[in-house]
Protein backbone atom coordinates (compact mmCIF):
# COMPACT_ATOMS: atom_id res chain seq x y z
CA UNK A 1 0.00 0.00 0.00
CA UNK A 2 1.24 3.38 -0.44
CA UNK A 3 0.54 6.35 1.03
CA UNK A 4 -1.47 9.65 -0.54
CA UNK A 5 0.68 12.06 1.37
CA UNK A 6 3.44 12.39 3.91
CA UNK A 7 3.88 14.62 7.17
CA UNK A 8 7.23 14.92 8.83
CA UNK A 9 7.71 16.30 11.95
CA UNK A 10 5.08 15.16 13.92
CA UNK A 11 5.12 18.06 17.04
CA UNK A 12 1.44 19.31 17.78
CA UNK A 13 0.60 21.21 14.46
CA UNK A 14 2.24 17.77 12.27
CA UNK A 15 0.70 15.07 14.67
CA UNK A 16 -3.29 17.18 14.07
CA UNK A 17 -2.67 17.16 10.47
CA UNK A 18 -1.80 13.99 9.78
CA UNK A 19 -4.92 13.27 12.37
CA UNK A 20 -6.94 15.44 10.16
CA UNK A 21 -5.89 13.78 7.11
CA UNK A 22 -6.30 10.54 8.21
CA UNK A 23 -9.67 10.94 9.46
CA UNK A 24 -10.54 12.12 6.36
CA UNK A 25 -9.57 8.81 4.64
CA UNK A 26 -6.37 9.66 3.10
CA UNK A 27 -3.63 7.30 3.57
CA UNK A 28 -0.76 8.81 5.46
CA UNK A 29 3.21 8.25 6.06
CA UNK A 30 5.10 9.35 9.06
CA UNK A 31 7.97 10.62 9.65
CA UNK A 32 9.70 12.52 12.89
CA UNK A 33 13.80 13.22 13.61
CA UNK A 34 13.12 11.41 16.78
CA UNK A 35 10.86 8.03 15.36
CA UNK A 36 9.69 7.95 19.57
CA UNK A 37 6.97 11.01 18.43
CA UNK A 38 6.05 8.63 14.85
CA UNK A 39 5.60 5.36 17.44
CA UNK A 40 3.39 7.78 20.37
CA UNK A 41 1.26 8.82 17.49
CA UNK A 42 0.49 5.72 15.85
CA UNK A 43 0.23 4.22 19.40
CA UNK A 44 -2.56 6.66 20.29
CA UNK A 45 -4.59 7.44 17.36
CA UNK A 46 -3.67 4.53 14.93
CA UNK A 47 -7.17 3.93 15.02
CA UNK A 48 -8.44 7.07 13.69
CA UNK A 49 -7.57 6.41 10.11
CA UNK A 50 -4.59 4.70 7.73
CA UNK A 51 -1.14 5.43 8.73
CA UNK A 52 2.35 4.22 7.44
CA UNK A 53 4.93 4.94 10.09
CA UNK A 54 8.07 5.13 8.61
CA UNK A 55 11.90 4.89 10.66
CA UNK A 56 14.40 6.59 7.95
CA UNK A 57 13.88 8.92 5.70
CA UNK A 58 14.26 6.91 2.99
CA UNK A 59 11.24 4.33 3.63
CA UNK A 60 8.96 7.66 3.90
CA UNK A 61 9.89 8.32 0.83
CA UNK A 62 9.52 5.29 -0.75
CA UNK A 63 6.27 4.67 0.52
CA UNK A 64 4.37 7.61 -1.01
CA UNK A 65 2.53 7.14 -4.16
CA UNK A 66 3.74 9.74 -7.29
CA UNK A 67 3.70 13.00 -7.28
CA UNK A 68 5.11 12.71 -3.54
CA UNK A 69 3.53 14.98 -1.27
CA UNK A 70 5.59 15.44 1.64
CA UNK A 71 4.70 17.96 4.20
CA UNK A 72 7.36 19.51 6.37
CA UNK A 73 6.18 20.61 10.34
CA UNK A 74 9.33 21.38 11.92
CA UNK A 75 10.47 24.31 13.89
CA UNK A 76 10.63 27.51 11.61
CA UNK A 77 13.97 28.52 10.90
CA UNK A 78 17.16 26.58 9.96
CA UNK A 79 15.44 23.25 10.47
CA UNK A 80 13.29 23.69 8.23
CA UNK A 81 16.14 24.80 5.30
CA UNK A 82 17.98 21.06 6.88
CA UNK A 83 14.61 19.05 6.56
CA UNK A 84 13.97 20.50 3.05
CA UNK A 85 17.26 19.88 2.00
CA UNK A 86 17.09 15.93 3.24
CA UNK A 87 13.90 15.24 1.69
CA UNK A 88 14.86 17.12 -1.46
CA UNK A 89 18.01 15.12 -2.12
CA UNK A 90 15.74 12.14 -2.05
CA UNK A 91 12.52 13.10 -4.48
CA UNK A 92 11.96 13.15 -8.25
CA UNK A 93 11.05 15.84 -10.40
CA UNK A 94 7.39 16.19 -9.85
CA UNK A 95 7.19 15.70 -6.30
CA UNK A 96 6.16 18.45 -4.11
CA UNK A 97 7.18 19.78 -0.55
CA UNK A 98 4.98 21.36 1.53
CA UNK A 99 6.15 23.50 4.20
CA UNK A 100 2.95 23.82 6.65
CA UNK A 101 5.56 26.21 9.43
CA UNK A 102 5.57 29.70 10.06
CA UNK A 103 8.13 30.73 7.27
CA UNK A 104 8.82 34.13 6.49
CA UNK A 105 7.52 34.67 2.63
CA UNK A 106 10.78 36.14 1.99
CA UNK A 107 12.82 32.38 3.23
CA UNK A 108 9.61 31.16 0.95
CA UNK A 109 10.61 32.30 -2.11
CA UNK A 110 14.34 31.59 -1.35
CA UNK A 111 13.47 28.06 -1.07
CA UNK A 112 10.84 28.24 -3.98
CA UNK A 113 13.34 29.20 -6.23
CA UNK A 114 16.06 27.21 -5.43
CA UNK A 115 13.77 23.13 -5.45
CA UNK A 116 12.31 24.82 -9.09
CA UNK A 117 16.00 24.65 -10.46
CA UNK A 118 15.69 21.12 -9.38
CA UNK A 119 12.73 20.40 -10.63
CA UNK A 120 10.79 20.07 -7.61
CA UNK A 121 7.68 22.30 -6.72
CA UNK A 122 7.70 24.17 -2.92
CA UNK A 123 4.41 24.87 -1.93
CA UNK A 124 5.30 27.70 1.12
CA UNK A 125 1.56 27.14 3.32
CA UNK A 126 0.25 29.61 6.21
CA UNK A 127 -1.65 27.11 8.08
CA UNK A 128 -3.96 28.77 11.00
CA UNK A 129 -5.96 28.34 14.15
CA UNK A 130 -2.96 26.80 15.94
CA UNK A 131 -3.44 22.94 17.05
CA UNK A 132 -6.52 22.85 17.34
CA UNK A 133 -7.22 23.78 13.69
CA UNK A 134 -4.86 21.61 12.37
CA UNK A 135 -6.92 18.40 14.06
CA UNK A 136 -10.41 20.02 12.86
CA UNK A 137 -10.39 22.31 10.06
CA UNK A 138 -7.28 25.23 9.71
CA UNK A 139 -7.75 27.94 7.47
CA UNK A 140 -5.13 27.09 4.84
CA UNK A 141 -2.92 29.32 2.51
CA UNK A 142 -0.86 27.91 -0.32
CA UNK A 143 1.55 29.47 -2.62
CA UNK A 144 3.43 27.67 -4.85
CA UNK A 145 2.85 26.91 -8.58
CA UNK A 146 -0.80 26.09 -9.92
CA UNK A 147 -0.07 22.66 -10.86
CA UNK A 148 0.80 21.62 -7.61
CA UNK A 149 -2.24 23.40 -5.98
CA UNK A 150 -4.30 21.24 -8.54
CA UNK A 151 -2.40 17.98 -6.86
CA UNK A 152 -2.95 19.46 -3.77
CA UNK A 153 -6.47 20.92 -3.80
CA UNK A 154 -8.66 17.70 -2.97
CA UNK A 155 -6.57 16.83 0.33
CA UNK A 156 -6.33 20.50 1.62
CA UNK A 157 -10.27 21.05 0.65
CA UNK A 158 -11.25 18.37 2.43
CA UNK A 159 -9.27 18.79 5.95
CA UNK A 160 -9.94 22.68 5.93
CA UNK A 161 -12.32 24.48 8.12
CA UNK A 162 -15.93 24.75 5.94
CA UNK A 163 -17.95 27.53 6.37
CA UNK A 164 -21.32 27.43 4.88
CA UNK A 165 -20.33 24.47 2.44
CA UNK A 166 -16.79 25.99 1.59
CA UNK A 167 -13.66 24.93 2.71
CA UNK A 168 -11.41 27.34 3.68
CA UNK A 169 -8.45 26.81 1.63
CA UNK A 170 -6.92 28.26 -2.10
CA UNK A 171 -4.27 29.01 -3.63
CA UNK A 172 -2.87 32.34 -2.79
CA UNK A 173 -0.52 32.48 -5.38
CA UNK A 174 3.00 32.09 -6.25
CA UNK A 175 6.15 31.48 -3.80
CA UNK A 176 5.79 33.11 -0.89
CA UNK A 177 1.80 34.44 -1.18
CA UNK A 178 0.93 31.93 0.83
CA UNK A 179 3.10 32.59 3.58
CA UNK A 180 2.65 36.38 3.02
CA UNK A 181 -0.86 36.38 3.25
CA UNK A 182 -0.51 33.92 6.39
CA UNK A 183 1.82 37.16 8.04
CA UNK A 184 -1.00 39.74 7.30
CA UNK A 185 -3.63 37.32 8.90
CA UNK A 186 -1.71 37.90 11.87
CA UNK A 187 -0.65 41.08 11.83
CA UNK A 188 -4.25 41.76 11.49
CA UNK A 189 -5.32 39.50 14.56
CA UNK A 190 -2.71 41.54 16.84
CA UNK A 191 -4.40 44.45 15.96
CA UNK A 192 -8.08 42.89 16.40
CA UNK A 193 -6.86 41.56 20.01
CA UNK A 194 -5.68 45.64 20.79
CA UNK A 195 -8.61 47.19 20.05
CA UNK A 196 -10.97 44.40 21.94
CA UNK A 197 -8.70 45.27 24.77
CA UNK A 198 -8.85 48.83 24.44
CA UNK A 199 -12.50 48.73 24.32
CA UNK A 200 -12.65 46.71 27.86
CA UNK A 201 -9.95 49.09 28.83
CA UNK A 202 -12.29 52.06 28.63
CA UNK A 203 -15.55 50.55 29.77
CA UNK A 204 -13.92 49.19 32.65
CA UNK A 205 -11.33 52.56 33.71
CA UNK A 206 -13.99 55.34 31.92
CA UNK A 207 -17.22 53.42 31.72
CA UNK A 208 -17.04 51.81 35.23
CA UNK A 209 -18.08 48.89 34.43
CA UNK A 210 -16.81 45.46 36.35
CA UNK A 211 -15.50 42.39 34.70
CA UNK A 212 -18.32 40.72 34.96
CA UNK A 213 -21.02 42.92 33.80
CA UNK A 214 -18.19 43.62 30.91
CA UNK A 215 -18.58 39.63 30.34
CA UNK A 216 -22.17 40.61 29.65
CA UNK A 217 -21.74 43.46 26.90
CA UNK A 218 -18.94 41.24 24.83
CA UNK A 219 -21.70 38.38 24.23
CA UNK A 220 -24.33 41.05 23.57
CA UNK A 221 -21.82 42.39 20.85
CA UNK A 222 -21.07 39.21 19.86
CA UNK A 223 -24.68 38.63 18.44
CA UNK A 224 -23.89 41.38 16.25
CA UNK A 225 -22.07 43.02 13.41
CA UNK A 226 -18.93 42.13 15.66
CA UNK A 227 -19.75 38.19 15.98
CA UNK A 228 -16.59 36.65 15.89
CA UNK A 229 -14.34 34.58 17.95
CA UNK A 230 -11.76 36.68 19.82
CA UNK A 231 -15.16 38.83 20.77
CA UNK A 232 -16.56 35.67 22.08
CA UNK A 233 -13.62 34.26 24.20
CA UNK A 234 -13.12 37.72 25.04
CA UNK A 235 -16.93 37.53 27.00
CA UNK A 236 -15.48 34.04 28.47
CA UNK A 237 -12.54 35.36 29.63
CA UNK A 238 -13.90 38.33 31.73
CA UNK A 239 -16.93 35.86 32.91
CA UNK A 240 -14.08 33.39 34.17
CA UNK A 241 -13.49 34.15 38.27
CA UNK A 242 -9.38 33.15 39.21
CA UNK A 243 -10.23 29.92 41.27
CA UNK A 244 -7.34 30.50 43.89
CA UNK A 245 -8.26 34.01 44.79
CA UNK A 246 -11.79 34.40 43.81
CA UNK A 247 -11.00 37.40 41.59
CA UNK A 248 -11.89 38.28 38.11
CA UNK A 249 -9.38 35.81 36.11
CA UNK A 250 -8.05 39.21 34.18
CA UNK A 251 -7.00 40.88 37.06
CA UNK A 252 -4.48 37.99 38.15
CA UNK A 253 -3.11 37.94 34.55
CA UNK A 254 0.35 39.67 34.46
CA UNK A 255 -0.20 42.88 31.97
CA UNK A 256 2.44 42.30 29.86
CA UNK A 257 1.78 40.60 26.45
CA UNK A 258 4.17 38.47 24.60
CA UNK A 259 4.47 37.92 21.04
CA UNK A 260 6.29 35.21 18.84
CA UNK A 261 7.53 37.84 15.59
CA UNK A 262 4.27 37.56 12.59
CA UNK A 263 3.05 40.81 13.69
CA UNK A 264 6.47 42.65 13.69
CA UNK A 265 7.26 41.25 10.15
CA UNK A 266 3.90 42.52 9.44
CA UNK A 267 4.97 45.80 10.38
CA UNK A 268 8.63 45.47 8.92
CA UNK A 269 7.42 44.43 5.79
CA UNK A 270 4.98 47.05 5.24
CA UNK A 271 8.19 49.54 6.05
CA UNK A 272 9.33 48.37 3.27
CA UNK A 273 6.64 48.32 0.69
CA UNK A 274 5.90 51.42 1.78
CA UNK A 275 2.16 50.42 2.98
CA UNK A 276 1.04 52.27 5.96
CA UNK A 277 -0.55 50.13 9.09
CA UNK A 278 -0.60 52.26 11.37
CA UNK A 279 -3.05 50.31 13.46
CA UNK A 280 -1.32 47.07 13.19
CA UNK A 281 2.15 49.21 14.33
CA UNK A 282 0.37 50.32 17.39
CA UNK A 283 -0.33 47.11 18.01
CA UNK A 284 2.55 45.55 18.18
CA UNK A 285 4.00 48.98 19.67
CA UNK A 286 1.16 48.60 22.48
CA UNK A 287 2.86 44.96 23.36
CA UNK A 288 6.42 45.68 23.54
CA UNK A 289 5.19 48.85 25.74
CA UNK A 290 3.14 46.67 27.78
CA UNK A 291 6.74 44.24 28.24
CA UNK A 292 8.73 47.04 29.16
CA UNK A 293 8.52 46.46 33.19
CA UNK A 294 11.67 48.70 33.22
CA UNK A 295 10.42 51.87 31.51
CA UNK A 296 6.67 51.33 33.59
CA UNK A 297 8.17 51.41 36.36
CA UNK A 298 10.80 54.21 35.97
CA UNK A 299 7.09 56.06 34.96
CA UNK A 300 4.56 54.85 37.27
CA UNK A 301 5.00 57.98 39.83
CA UNK A 302 3.89 60.39 36.60
CA UNK A 303 0.71 62.24 36.59
CA UNK A 304 -2.21 61.79 35.20
CA UNK A 305 -5.73 63.53 35.20
CA UNK A 306 -8.03 63.03 37.61
CA UNK A 307 -10.33 60.46 36.60
CA UNK A 308 -14.05 61.48 36.43
CA UNK A 309 -16.40 58.12 35.27
CA UNK A 310 -18.88 59.19 32.12
CA UNK A 311 -22.04 60.35 33.13
CA UNK A 312 -24.12 57.67 31.00
CA UNK A 313 -22.80 54.20 30.98
CA UNK A 314 -25.08 52.52 29.00
CA UNK A 315 -24.59 55.15 26.20
CA UNK A 316 -20.58 55.24 26.65
CA UNK A 317 -20.80 51.07 25.95
CA UNK A 318 -22.82 52.06 22.53
CA UNK A 319 -20.10 54.27 21.31
CA UNK A 320 -17.30 51.92 22.11
CA UNK A 321 -18.97 49.31 20.07
CA UNK A 322 -19.13 52.12 17.43
CA UNK A 323 -15.60 52.95 17.53
CA UNK A 324 -14.18 49.08 17.95
CA UNK A 325 -16.29 48.43 14.79
CA UNK A 326 -14.64 51.57 13.18
CA UNK A 327 -11.13 50.86 13.97
CA UNK A 328 -11.77 47.53 13.22
CA UNK A 329 -12.55 47.98 9.66
CA UNK A 330 -9.65 50.62 9.62
CA UNK A 331 -7.48 47.34 10.53
CA UNK A 332 -8.51 45.09 8.28
CA UNK A 333 -8.51 47.50 5.55
CA UNK A 334 -4.86 48.61 6.39
CA UNK A 335 -3.92 44.64 6.41
CA UNK A 336 -5.91 43.81 3.04
CA UNK A 337 -3.70 46.90 1.66
CA UNK A 338 -0.78 45.14 2.65
CA UNK A 339 -1.32 42.19 1.04
CA UNK A 340 -2.69 44.03 -2.20
CA UNK A 341 1.02 45.75 -2.17
CA UNK A 342 2.91 42.64 -1.24
CA UNK A 343 0.79 41.33 -4.56
CA UNK A 344 1.77 44.31 -6.93
CA UNK A 345 5.47 43.99 -5.73
CA UNK A 346 6.24 40.27 -5.96
CA UNK A 347 3.42 39.70 -9.09
CA UNK A 348 1.18 37.33 -7.14
CA UNK A 349 -2.07 38.51 -8.28
CA UNK A 350 -3.98 37.73 -5.20
CA UNK A 351 -7.51 37.34 -5.14
CA UNK A 352 -8.39 39.75 -1.98
CA UNK A 353 -12.19 39.04 -1.37
CA UNK A 354 -10.88 35.16 -1.78
CA UNK A 355 -8.62 35.41 1.32
CA UNK A 356 -11.06 37.28 2.83
CA UNK A 357 -13.58 34.30 2.53
CA UNK A 358 -11.08 31.92 3.32
CA UNK A 359 -10.51 33.59 7.14
CA UNK A 360 -13.95 32.88 7.84
CA UNK A 361 -13.12 29.44 9.34
CA UNK A 362 -10.21 27.52 10.77
CA UNK A 363 -8.41 31.03 12.37
CA UNK A 364 -8.36 33.68 14.73
CA UNK A 365 -9.75 35.97 13.56
CA UNK A 366 -12.76 34.21 12.02
CA UNK A 367 -15.60 36.32 11.91
CA UNK A 368 -18.95 37.34 10.23
CA UNK A 369 -17.44 40.79 9.42
CA UNK A 370 -14.95 38.88 6.48
CA UNK A 371 -18.22 37.93 4.49
CA UNK A 372 -18.69 41.86 4.51
CA UNK A 373 -15.24 41.96 3.05
CA UNK A 374 -15.72 39.54 0.54
CA UNK A 375 -18.43 41.30 -0.52
CA UNK A 376 -16.95 44.45 -1.09
CA UNK A 377 -14.44 43.23 -3.20
CA UNK A 378 -16.57 40.88 -4.74
CA UNK A 379 -18.06 44.46 -6.05
CA UNK A 380 -15.63 46.07 -7.23
CA UNK A 381 -11.93 44.12 -6.93
CA UNK A 382 -9.63 47.60 -7.83
CA UNK A 383 -10.61 49.45 -4.95
CA UNK A 384 -8.25 51.36 -3.29
CA UNK A 385 -9.28 50.90 0.19
CA UNK A 386 -12.64 49.29 2.07
CA UNK A 387 -12.72 52.29 3.60
CA UNK A 388 -14.52 53.78 0.57
CA UNK A 389 -16.73 50.86 -0.40
CA UNK A 390 -20.60 51.31 0.28
CA UNK A 391 -20.64 49.46 3.58
CA UNK A 392 -17.95 50.23 5.17
CA UNK A 393 -18.02 53.78 4.25
CA UNK A 394 -21.71 53.93 5.75
CA UNK A 395 -20.69 52.27 9.10
CA UNK A 396 -17.71 54.85 9.28
CA UNK A 397 -20.18 57.53 8.77
CA UNK A 398 -22.49 56.06 11.49
CA UNK A 399 -19.66 55.78 13.67
CA UNK A 400 -17.48 58.27 13.48
CA UNK A 401 -19.01 60.59 16.13
CA UNK A 402 -18.81 58.08 18.84
CA UNK A 403 -15.51 57.36 17.86
CA UNK A 404 -14.07 60.72 18.22
CA UNK A 405 -16.12 60.70 21.55
CA UNK A 406 -14.79 57.58 22.75
CA UNK A 407 -11.24 58.58 21.67
CA UNK A 408 -11.88 62.15 23.38
CA UNK A 409 -12.76 60.18 26.77
CA UNK A 410 -9.61 58.03 26.75
CA UNK A 411 -7.62 61.06 26.34
CA UNK A 412 -9.10 63.47 28.83
CA UNK A 413 -9.17 60.17 31.28
CA UNK A 414 -5.65 59.46 30.14
CA UNK A 415 -6.60 55.80 29.03
CA UNK A 416 -4.19 54.07 26.88
CA UNK A 417 -6.32 53.74 23.21
CA UNK A 418 -2.91 53.79 20.52
CA UNK A 419 -5.46 51.35 18.60
CA UNK A 420 -8.61 53.44 18.44
CA UNK A 421 -6.70 57.30 18.04
CA UNK A 422 -4.00 55.63 15.37
CA UNK A 423 -7.06 53.98 12.67
CA UNK A 424 -9.16 57.37 13.53
CA UNK A 425 -5.89 59.63 12.66
CA UNK A 426 -5.74 57.49 9.68
CA UNK A 427 -9.50 57.38 8.78
CA UNK A 428 -8.76 60.92 8.89
CA UNK A 429 -5.83 61.76 7.24
CA UNK A 430 -7.38 59.59 4.12
CA UNK A 431 -10.02 62.10 3.85
CA UNK A 432 -8.62 65.53 4.58
CA UNK A 433 -8.70 67.62 1.92
CA UNK A 434 -5.17 69.08 2.45
CA UNK A 435 -2.35 67.49 4.48
CA UNK A 436 0.28 69.10 5.97
CA UNK A 437 2.60 67.17 4.04
CA UNK A 438 2.96 70.16 2.38
CA UNK A 439 4.66 71.98 4.78
CA UNK A 440 6.98 68.90 5.55
CA UNK A 441 7.56 68.89 1.49
CA UNK A 442 8.94 72.52 1.73
CA UNK A 443 11.04 72.38 4.98
CA UNK A 444 12.46 69.39 2.51
CA UNK A 445 13.31 72.01 -0.49
CA UNK A 446 14.47 74.41 2.32
CA UNK A 447 17.29 72.57 4.01
CA UNK A 448 17.77 69.83 1.53
CA UNK A 449 16.96 71.16 -1.96
CA UNK A 450 14.87 68.04 -2.21
CA UNK A 451 12.35 69.61 -4.35
CA UNK A 452 8.60 69.88 -4.54
CA UNK A 453 5.52 69.71 -6.69
CA UNK A 454 2.94 72.36 -7.15
CA UNK A 455 -0.74 72.23 -7.08
CA UNK A 456 -1.15 74.53 -10.09
CA UNK A 457 1.41 73.01 -12.39
CA UNK A 458 3.33 70.43 -13.71
CA UNK A 459 6.92 69.88 -13.12
CA UNK A 460 9.32 69.63 -10.25
CA UNK A 461 10.50 72.93 -8.26
CA UNK A 462 12.96 74.32 -6.05
CA UNK A 463 12.83 77.88 -3.90
CA UNK A 464 16.21 79.69 -3.46
CA UNK A 465 15.72 80.05 0.36
CA UNK A 466 17.04 83.08 1.92
CA UNK A 467 19.97 81.04 3.33
CA UNK A 468 21.54 78.69 0.98
CA UNK A 469 19.88 75.49 1.82
CA UNK A 470 21.78 73.58 -0.42
CA UNK A 471 24.90 74.00 1.77
CA UNK A 472 22.99 70.88 3.91
CA UNK A 473 21.69 68.32 2.26
CA UNK A 474 19.95 65.42 4.20
CA UNK A 475 17.09 63.27 3.58
P1 LIG B 1 7.84 23.00 16.83
O1 LIG B 1 7.94 24.30 16.16
O2 LIG B 1 7.96 22.94 18.31
O3 LIG B 1 8.90 22.01 16.16
C1 LIG B 1 9.10 20.70 16.66
C2 LIG B 1 9.29 19.73 15.52
O4 LIG B 1 10.40 20.12 14.71
C3 LIG B 1 9.58 18.34 16.01
O5 LIG B 1 8.97 17.42 15.14
C4 LIG B 1 11.10 18.28 15.90
O6 LIG B 1 11.61 16.96 15.80
C5 LIG B 1 11.30 19.02 14.62
N1 LIG B 1 12.66 19.51 14.46
C6 LIG B 1 13.23 20.55 15.11
N2 LIG B 1 14.49 20.73 14.68
C7 LIG B 1 14.72 19.78 13.74
C8 LIG B 1 15.83 19.46 12.92
N3 LIG B 1 16.97 20.16 12.97
N4 LIG B 1 15.70 18.42 12.07
C9 LIG B 1 14.57 17.70 12.00
N5 LIG B 1 13.48 17.97 12.74
C10 LIG B 1 13.56 19.00 13.60
O7 LIG B 1 6.47 22.25 16.41
P2 LIG B 1 4.99 22.81 16.22
O8 LIG B 1 4.18 21.61 15.89
O9 LIG B 1 4.55 23.68 17.35
O10 LIG B 1 5.08 23.76 14.95
C11 LIG B 1 5.52 23.28 13.69
C12 LIG B 1 5.54 24.45 12.72
O11 LIG B 1 4.23 24.96 12.59
C13 LIG B 1 6.42 25.62 13.17
O12 LIG B 1 7.03 26.19 12.05
C14 LIG B 1 5.43 26.59 13.77
O13 LIG B 1 5.88 27.93 13.69
C15 LIG B 1 4.22 26.35 12.89
N6 LIG B 1 2.95 26.67 13.49
C16 LIG B 1 2.69 26.38 14.78
C17 LIG B 1 1.47 26.70 15.34
C18 LIG B 1 1.18 26.33 16.75
O14 LIG B 1 0.10 26.70 17.25
N7 LIG B 1 2.05 25.60 17.44
C19 LIG B 1 0.43 27.36 14.56
C20 LIG B 1 0.75 27.54 13.19
C21 LIG B 1 1.98 27.24 12.70
P3 LIG B 1 12.04 16.16 17.13
O15 LIG B 1 10.77 15.53 17.63
O16 LIG B 1 13.01 15.17 16.63
O17 LIG B 1 12.62 17.15 18.10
Amino acid sequence: QQANIGVTGLAVMGRNLARNLARHGYTVALHNRTEARTKALVQEFGDEGTFLPAATAEEFVASLERPRRVVVMVKAGAPTDAVIEEFAALLEPGDIIVDGGNAHFLDTRRREAALRERGLHFVGTGVSGGEEGALNGPSIMPGGSAESWEALRPLFESIAAQVDGEPCTTHIGPDGAGHFVKMVHNGIEYADMQLIAEAYDLLRHAGGFEPAELAEIFRAWNTGRLDSYLIEITADILAHTDPETGRPFVDVVLDQAEQKGTGRWTVQTALDLGSPVNGIAEAVFARSTSGHADLRAAARALPGPSREPVADRAAFAEKVEKALYASKIVAYAQGFNEIQAGSAEYGWDIDLGATAAIWRGGCIIRAAFLDRIRAAYAADPATPTLLATPDFAEALADAQDAWREVVAVAVREGIPAPGFAAALAYYDSLRADRLPAALIQSQRDYFGAHTYRRVDKDGSFHTLWADDPRKEIDA
